[in-house]
């Protein structure tokens, strides 16, 4: 884009929706999820039938769920964060197990993983992907490491084939191969060498929470896996433990089950769009040499929950902090930083590991920000967020005489 089409397009109008930079609603929601669950409601009003799950919709959407995985078990919750919960209890951790994560994360799944017993060992990330690193995973195994779990950043395939060579080439004394989970809450609909995210490892945690790329009315999420016992386990532990054990209630309700499965029939359309507005925004942020742009491996498939910038290192922190708030206060574009490390900027957690330091999670923490995405994005408001943030940053280039 030229230096005059970017003043024309700027002039020309700020975005006719006003996202947040991790938007409010992350799907497309519309009659049909209206339908569907008015339909539930009505058929649930009869005493006889309630709203329970496995009712007439949460069957088939468990079956739909792992046919879209192509997984032999898909199991609903009622959130990721429980999910994790589940995972992280499926392995009873003994005091001193270690579990693997990476710090450039939400704070969910390093949350599961203490709140179930476990120590929380940090790890890097490759900052071209922002995913677990696995030579630094590698280094970080003891005899005392339980699981990896890795987190597919902001929609994009964690390395999964190299994440599991490194379970099986360090089995736990007692259990065996390392557990590999993947904490999948934005990747629903992103793919790995030819199949979904969701395939690879153990067990994989999704949410399908508002924000993420399929919702249930708001909360809501699966597990997905190919181990029959893990899945056994998974649905005692979600309704009180069965017949013999400890268990909690996480169950997802009907209604949500029945708009699942219309948001799941959608899911591929909005992912090629997500990933249509992603290329087309790559395309016309090329020219700004500084910033580093979303990476693709060719062998995956980014579902672009977020499209994640890094700008240079000479302008980690306050450049980066600059930067956002030029967008946010001269030409009303959102950013969200997604995610600083969490090792450093959770209390909880900070005190958990103790005075660790990750230098490349901090690094790419204080460069990284995400302008919004959505999969019902028109053309001009893309057009208009990056003529924004190419003139940003020509303004940042001025100030710093860079
Ligand atoms: C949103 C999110 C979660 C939590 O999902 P909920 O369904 O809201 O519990 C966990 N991990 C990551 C990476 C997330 O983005």
């Amino acid at each position: 884009m030229t230096e005059n089409e970017r003043r024309e397009i700027l002039k020309a109008g700020k975005p006719e929706v006003d996202l947040a930079g991790e938007p409010s609603l992350g799907s497309i929601v519309g009659d049909e999820e209206v339908e569907a669950a008015v339909r539930t409601i009505r058929g649930s009003m009869n005493p006889e039938v309630g709203f329970r799950t496995g009712g007439s919709e949460g069957e088939p959407f468990e079956a739909e769920l792992a046919e879209f995985f192509g997984t032999a078990h898909a199991v609903t919750v009622n959130s990721a964060g429980a999910g994790l919960d589940l995972a992280m209890r499926a392995l009873n951790l003994e005091p001193g197990d270690e579990v693997i994560c990476p710090s450039i994360n939400f704070k969910a799944a390093p949350m599961a993983i203490v709140g179930h017993g476990g120590t929380w060992v940090p790890c890097e990330v490759d900052p071209r992907t922002l995913q677990a690193d696995p030579a630094d995973v590698e280094r970080r195994i003891t005899p005392r490491t339980r699981a990896i779990l890795p987190v597919h950043m902001n929609g994009l395939s964690a390395p999964m084939d190299e994440l599991l060579a490194i379970a099986r080439r360090h089995p736990h004394p007692k259990h065996g191969p390392l557990k590999v989970i993947g904490d999948a809450a934005r990747a629903c609909g992103g793919g790995y060498k030819g199949a979904r995210i969701g395939k690879h490892g153990w067990m994989t945690v999704f949410s399908f929470q508002t924000q993420k790329n399929m919702t249930t009315l708001g909360e809501g999420g699966a597990i997905t896996t190919d181990d029959p016992e893990a899945a056994d386990t998974l649905r005692k532990l979600r309704f009180f433990g069965g017949h013999d054990g400890w268990g909690s209630s996480c169950l997802m309700t009907n209604v949500q089950a029945a708009v699942g499965r219309v948001q799941l029939r959608r899911l591929d359309a909005m992912v090629n769009a997500r990933r249509r507005i992603a290329a087309e925004r790559s395309r016309m942020l090329a020219e700004a040499a500084e910033l580093t742009l979303p990476y693709e491996p060719p062998d995956c498939r980014h579902s672009f929950y977020l499209y994640t910038i890094l700008v240079p290192k000479a302008w980690a922190g306050d450049g980066r902090d600059r930067l956002c708030a030029m967008l946010r206060e001269d030409y009303r574009v959102n950013t969200v930083i997604a995610n600083p490390p969490v090792h450093s900027t959770v209390p909880f957690l900070r005190a958990h590991v103790g005075d660790v330091h990750l230098p490349v999670s901090e690094e790419v923490g204080a460069r990284l920000f995400c302008p919004p995405i959505h999969p019902a994005m028109s053309d001009h408001d893309n057009r208009y967020i990056c003529a924004a943030i190419l003139d940003a940053a020509a303004r940042l280039r001025d100030e710093l005489g860079a």
